[in-house]
């Protein structure tokens, strides 16, 4: 996790610019400071949302941000740690990875395509001697199956700005225990959600701060007919 100056402030979010890995090792002391100052500013201690100081990197963790095990550095806007690939899912790779289950979804419908073209013409031969291709098929479709399923949860996660994390863990994340089910602190509406998720700048950390009681209250209302239609949650 590495920060330098602020870029720009904007809607109570500070803008961060990133640089390199997501470690605090080999960072300039100056870069920690000022790494420190900036979360410190913005979630100051005593505040309904405590900032924790990382035990092993020793730098100030920002909320959404959380120490991987695996990787041994604190991530920003922690995900998971994916163990087919080997790195931490989270800023700055959390939408290649939504393209690369996409794609991976895509290749297992088109050849699953090519498995039953192929069955098909060879219809009269004896079964037999397609059972391999058979079983390659229900293999291919179980992955399928999973990978839809995946690719489901991440683009529900995407339009409401959530990670896998804050998902399964949300009645243990200090900054998400009190807040009520169903309301998505950090959700800005699903246009620019999807916005932020697709356009933003790797290089570029925007450290969110949590809604007001205020604003929670706000967005647990429940809609009402013509918020629908002028469309609230975009
Ligand atoms: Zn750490
Ligand atoms: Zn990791």
């Amino acid at each position: 996790m590495l920060s330098k100056q602020p870029a720009s402030s904007k809607n109570g979010s500070l803008i961060i610019t990133v640089e390199g890995s997501q470690s605090e090792r080999n960072i300039p002391r100056s870069n920690v400071t000022s790494w420190t100052k900036l979360v410190l500013d913005m979630h100051p201690p005593g505040t309904s949302i405590r900032t924790v100081t990382c035990s092993y990197c020793n730098v100030e963790q920002p909320p959404r941000a959380k120490h991987c095990h695996d990787c041994d550095r604190c991530v920003l806007q922690f995900d998971h740690h994916c163990v087919w690939l080997g790195v931490c899912i989270g800023w700055g790779n959390h939408c290649r990875f939504w393209w690369y289950i996409f794609e991976e979804t895509a290749l297992c419908i088109w050849t699953g395509i090519l498995y039953i073209t192929y069955l098909k013409a060879n219809i009269s031969r004896a079964w037999l001697k397609d059972v391999i291709m058979i079983l390659l098929l229900v293999t291919l479709s179980i992955a399928l199956i999973f990978l839809l399923l995946l690719l489901i949860f991440h683009s529900y996660l995407i339009l409401t700005n959530q990670t896998t994390y804050e998902l399964i863990r949300r009645r243990r994340i200090p900054y998400l225990r009190a807040i009520p089910e169903r309301v998505y602190p950090f959700s800005k509406g699903v246009c620019r959600n999807l916005y932020s998720f697709c356009c933003a700048r790797s290089s570029i950390y925007s450290l969110e701060r949590l809604p007001t009681a205020m604003e929670l209250e706000d967005k647990s209302r429940p809609y009402t007919c013509l918020e629908f239609l002028t469309c609230r949650c975009c």
